[in-house]
């Protein structure tokens, strides 16, 4: 009997998908380039082992699959997804389809889409999210590519992908690199998110006094409510860890300075690119790279001194509290409006049509952001799909006139006491700046008409496009 489908790269991710392929009864035949690998892949399989077809070298891989053959590639992201391409073209036969399912940059996706067109063979770009877990045992799965090739793999990636209220976490949005992108915002978006949270906690440490033990307690509790999330979740149970060894908590013991992969830079880099404002996630992408700069902190804290008053100090904590937490739902409102704008924009730019509901829809399980939120994205994408900005949907405008005012609050009381909260401060300053119809620009247009006689547009609409602005300095 043939292979449904194959895969090679059986290093963490790879295995982990090739298993929850084999588990919900799909024939999967596997390669690896040291074959080692397989063998040790095949043992640990233990019971899945009668659906997976091991194999030691390409000719056997490809045989053993049922054309038009659809192969996963889970390798090192990269110039190995180059070369494994390259090799594989010399093994495969029309109509087969070459599915990166890594960490690929989107504008690589299509790079190698329009590659390999001329060949006969086709090519997926599959976002796959929820880490070693997820691919384990359901992740979100983001599909870009003809949407012929999808249906050849529809059945066995629905039948793998995370289900939110028994629907599936796994759509095809679009060609080429449709679901690369899509996954590189999501990252971003991923990133702002778990900075505001960091902020938040921030507050409660630095600002409030309180111990891990009670922000987690905190976390723990908005967690039964309008925050619910994955990530909520887990920095309730991290700041509820103590350390084995001094039964500190383990937060405590962490250095203060995050990495990252490059995803989240990739989103802000987007955003800019098509002159789309993603300034949370951009304020998230910096705050982490400023935390690297941990020997340069601690020395300007020396020079320099902290900010502000340090402890806030409010009329009711229980109210400040609440406040936090409505305020890291408006953020978090922010950020993710922030997100779907860019996809808006790539969606035109690169002809993709991604449809705005399907994507927050198949965010809602199986990825890191998962949350309940996501679930209200989607019905207010479904009652209104070609809303400009998901805040200015009924749904989504109500909660920020609820929900705004202590997202001001929160972050004049940090200000005040020199608490950094730079993803929460640019999530504000957005919805300031989008929601007033009269802005500030018209001086910038008349200082670019000064230096430059870029010109402008009147308010009244007359025919008159420069100056007077006499001679300038020699005037005053
Ligand atoms: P790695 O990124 O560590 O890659 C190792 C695998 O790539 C091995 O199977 C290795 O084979 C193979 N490989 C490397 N170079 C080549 C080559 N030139 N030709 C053929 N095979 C090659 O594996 P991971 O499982 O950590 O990640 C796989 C992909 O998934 C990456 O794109 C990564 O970014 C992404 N990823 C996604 C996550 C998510 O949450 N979605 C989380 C982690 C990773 P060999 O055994 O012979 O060395």
């Amino acid at each position: 009997e043939k292979a449904e489908i194959g895969l090679i790269g059986l290093a963490v991710m790879g295995s982990n998908l090739a298993l929850n392929i084999a588990e919900k009864g799909n024939r999967i035949a596997v390669f690896n380039r040291t074959p080692e690998k397989t063998d040790t892949f095949v043992v640990e399989a233990g019971a899945l082992r009668e659906h997976i077809v091991p194999t030691k070298s390409l000719e056997e891989f490809v045989a053993a699959i049922r054309p038009p053959r659809p192969v996963i590639i889970m390798v090192k992201a990269g110039e190995p997804v180059d070369e494994l391409i390259a090799t594989l073209r010399n093994h495969l036969s029309a109509g087969d389809i070459i599915i990166d399912a890594g960490n690929a940059n989107f504008r690589d996706t299509i790079r190698r889409f329009e590659g390999l067109k001329d060949s006969g063979l086709t090519f997926i770009g599959m976002g796959v999210s929820g880490g070693e877990e997820g691919a384990r045992h359901g992740p979100s799965i983001m599909v870009g590519g003809t949407e012929a090739s999808y249906k050849r793999v529809e059945k066995v990636l629905t039948s793998i992908s995370a289900k939110f209220k028994g629907e599936d976490c796994c759509a095809w949005l679009g060609e080429n690199g449709a679901g690369h992108f899509v996954k590189t915002i999501h990252n971003g978006i991923e990133y702002a998110d778990m900075q505001m949270i960091a902020e938040i906690y921030g507050i409660l440490r630095d600002g409030l006094g309180l111990s891990a033990k009670e922000c987690s307690d905190i976390f723990g509790k908005w967690n039964k409510s309008r925050l619910e999330s994955y990530l909520i979740e887990i920095s309730a149970a991290v700041l509820k860890a103590s350390d084995p060894i001094t039964g500190k908590p383990m937060v405590d013991l962490i250095v203060d300075r995050a990495g990252q992969k490059g995803t989240g830079k990739w989103s802000a880099i987007e955003a800019q690119n098509m002159g789309v404002p993603a300034t949370a996630i951009e304020a998230a992408v910096a705050a982490r790279s400023l935390s690297s700069f941990k020997i340069q902190r601690e020395a300007a804290e020396k020079i320099l001194g902290l900010p502000g008053e340090g402890a806030i100090k409010p009329a009711s904590r229980d109210a400040f509290i609440a406040d936090l937490e409505m305020a890291l739902l408006a953020g978090k409102i922010g950020a993710y409006a922030q997100g779907f704008a860019v996809m808006a924009e790539a969606s035109k730019e690169f002809g993709w049509s991604l449809p705005m509901p399907d994507i927050a829809k198949i965010w809602r399980a199986g990825c890191i952001i998962r949350s309940q939120f996501l679930d209200d994205i989607t019905s207010a994408f479904r009652a209104m799909p070609d809303a400009s900005n998901l805040i200015i949907t009924p749904a989504f405008s109500a909660m920020v006139k609820e929900t705004d005012g202590a997202l001001r609050r929160v972050v004049a009381a940090a200000v005040t006491a020199g608490l950094p909260v730079p993803a929460l401060a640019s999530a504000l300053g957005y919805f300031d700046s989008y929601r007033r119809g009269r802005g500030t620009a018209n001086l910038i247009q008349a200082q670019r008409d000064f230096f430059g006689a870029h010109g402008f547009d009147r308010i009244d609409g007359v025919d008159k496009h420069h100056g007077p602005w006499g001679s300038g300095l020699a005037d005053f």
